[in-house]
């Protein structure tokens, strides 16, 4: 008998795959007002806590996307680590230690919380907009052609034609839209490297620390408190000699083994897994019509927790891209995202890989600024442009940092919080050229926002908004003390600088992306 087929239904954006990455594409393309739909093959949400280190770029990203307090609330923020050998306390540290919440950067270090909590979370967040996940719906076929992807979704016995404008493949790393489209994805398995994890309570065990064995001869093992919950993560590393499925008792004989302790007892395990090492990437993140995000473009080792970062951080780059082209803006816009992703995604897998043998031969756990996403940058990108730039310790490319200051009102106010939503923002900082400032921000009203912050008591009035730069937190995170423009991206970089007397150089670089009249 045939399946049944239903006609072609036609949406913007099509997303493959409910992952950290697709969500966080859908919440973006929710915002902007994109017809778009996000679907799932599996029956039921992932329960398992897997990338549980949410670095302080994604924090700031899920601030913007307005879920950043039930983040926090679930989180665990600077946890200590106990490392034993055997029954013997070692000692406990912070890895994060030192780090602080300073004016620019508001999320300074990792925030311990389980994958599936920050999937919810977004989940949740969709539904504000009225959107829900698909589940139980599967990709089965891709056509390209020039102006459209025909899909075939596989629902239970009924498939489901779909046209779309775009489709992104978040489907993770065994990625169906990679292989149908014969995107290499070039690396190494590491057969020798797997891993047990899972998440199981533990009774026995306080939860105040990340606790840690990793003397024993056949490998590491760590059980982490999950807060929000009675889980904690079991991590082990398993030797080659070792045979078999995780299962509640295999970790319980590891953890046996490895802690020399009795007292520890596993049960009420809710997730079991034996992860292989691979690390890997594609040399491409687009064919036509269709892009590759997150896993489906790069998988590589945990050492660092940035595989779920670098998913969230690609999303978030392209969801502004292909909004603002189905808003109008040129297609070339688009180019941008293999143009700017794919350098990241070759940087990453180099720095997870030190990381990698790093942890497995020093058996330590510290971790650099690398791996908290925030100095990465987009210089070189073509959509990263300077015209005389001021004094300024940045460039454009680097991300906009955050500093507190006041409303004309002497309210305090976050520039986060005016980063906050779809659109550009147009910093001006002490510039004199209101009229130049007013043309430009009417000429682009639909994708542009323009603030003005002042060092002193604010003075002549100007349609735009103006901010209050009191304490010059401005001032020392952007410098550009004589004026200065600075053109922040809807994903939070900056993407053009100039002196404050070339507004029409600001004019300029929006008219390459929308050729509005
Ligand atoms: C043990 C372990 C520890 C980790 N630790 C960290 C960490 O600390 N920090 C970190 O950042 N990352 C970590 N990671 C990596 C992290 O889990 C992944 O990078 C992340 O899940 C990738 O998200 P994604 O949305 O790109 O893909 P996925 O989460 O894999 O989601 C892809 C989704 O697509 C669906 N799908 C697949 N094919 C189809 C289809 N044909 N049709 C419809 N749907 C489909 C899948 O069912 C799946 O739900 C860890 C991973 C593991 C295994």
């Amino acid at each position: 008998m045939n399946t049944p087929i239903t006609l072609a239904t036609e949406v913007s954006v099509l997303i493959i795959g409910a992952g950290p990455t697709g969500l966080i594409l859908a919440c973006d393309l929710a915002r902007r007002g994109v017809n778009f739909r996000i679907v799932e093959k599996a029956t039921d949400y992932a329960v398992g806590s897997r990338g549980k280190g949410l670095q302080p770029r994604s924090m700031e990203v899920l601030d913007d996307l307005g879920v950043i307090d039930r983040i926090l609330d679930h989180g665990l923020l600077h946890l200590f680590i106990r490392s034993y050998d055997g029954t013997t306390v070692l000692g406990d540290h912070d890895p994060h230690d030192g780090r602080h919440r300073t004016p620019d950067v508001p999320y300074e270090s990792t925030l311990m919380i389980p994958q599936w909590r920050v999937e919810e979370t977004l989940r949740l967040r969709l539904a504000d907009w009225g959107v829900g996940v698909e589940l139980a719906t599967e990709l089965v076929a891709i056509e390209l052609n020039e102006d459209w992807v025909t899909t075939t979704l596989q629902k239970g016995g009924t498939q489901e034609r779909v046209r779309a404008k775009y489709m992104i493949g978040a489907d993770g790393g065994h990625s169906f839209v990679r292989k149908s489209l014969n995107v290499g994805f070039e690396g190494e398995t590491w057969k020798e490297e797997r891993l047990m994890t899972g998440d199981v309570r533990v009774h026995g065990l306080d939860r105040d620390y990340w606790h840690m064995w990793q003397k024993h001869k056949d490998g590491m093992v760590a059980l982490c408190p999950l807060r929000s919950s009675e889980m904690f993560q079991f991590q082990a590393q398993v030797p080659p000699h070792e045979e078999g499925e995780p299962s509640l008792e295999t970790f319980q004989r590891i953890i046996d083994e490895r802690t020399g302790r009795t007292d520890l007892k596993l049960y009420g395990a809710t997730w079991l897994s034996l992860y292989r090492a691979n690390v890997r990437m594609v040399d491409r993140y687009r064919v036509g019509r269709v892009f590759l995000a997150g896993d489906a473009a790069h998988v590589h080792s945990p050492a660092g927790a940035m595989g779920m970062n670098t998913g969230i951080q690609d999303a978030y780059n392209l969801g502004w891209k292909l909004g603002a082209v189905l808003n109008g803006a040129r297609v070339s816009v688009l180019d941008t995202y293999e143009e700017e992703r794919l350098p990241v995604a070759a940087s990453l897998l180099g720095i997870s890989t030190r990381l990698h043998q790093q942890t497995l031969n020093d058996r330590q756990w510290r971790r650099g600024e690398e791996v908290l996403q925030l100095r990465l940058t987009y210089r070189g990108s073509s959509l990263s442009r300077q015209d005389d730039p001021p004094s300024s310790p940045l460039q454009a490319g680097d991300r906009a940092p955050d500093a507190p200051l006041h409303d004309h009102d002497g309210n305090p106010v976050r520039i986060f919080d005016i980063f906050r939503g779809p659109q550009f923002t147009l910093l001006s900082l002490g510039s004199q050229d209101l009229q130049g400032l007013n043309r430009v921000g009417e000429r682009f009203k639909q994708h542009l926002q323009v603030y003005t912050i002042d060092r002193g008591p604010s003075g002549a009035t100007a349609r735009c908004n103006q901010l209050k730069d009191d304490q010059g937190h401005v001032l020392h995170a952007y410098g550009g003390e004589n004026g200065a423009l600075f053109l922040i991206r809807p994903d939070g970089y900056i993407g053009f600088i100039c002196g404050s007397k070339s507004i029409d150089s600001v004019e300029s670089y929006l008219e390459l992306l929308y050729d509005e009249r």
